[in-house]
């Protein structure tokens, strides 16, 4: 469910990561996945976004289709990494960031 995401966004997602899986470089069945899903905070923009193919996309959400072991945390992992390296400090996922606390 992909509700949301504008064809706009969806391009520039696809055109940053090359135009092929983040994860495991298949160029096949690709798909725009939330890095944070919506219902935790996650906003539609690009920098909450990654292309995935839909084994990984799948695996993403848990599903083991090919019977590797990989968790969906495994893959959240991997995605936050790749997002978080790419954007570095800038790297803002959420639709609603609040300056919480000072320090
Ligand atoms: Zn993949
Ligand atoms: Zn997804």
């Amino acid at each position: 469910m992909h509700a949301g995401i504008s064809n706009l966004t969806r391009k520039e997602v696809y055109r940053r990561d090359g135009y092929r899986c983040a994860l495991c470089d298949c160029t096949h069945g690709l798909q725009v996945h939330h890095a944070i899903p919506r219902g935790h905070g996650g906003s539609n923009a690009v920098q909450n976004l990654i292309t995935l193919c839909d084994r990984c996309h799948a695996a993403a959400h848990g599903l083991d289709l090919d019977g590797t072991g990989i968790t969906a945390d495994d893959m959240e992992q991997m995605i936050v990494e790749y997002l978080s390296d790419y954007y570095l400090k800038y790297w803002a996922p959420y639709a609603y960031q609040n300056g919480d606390g000072g320090g």
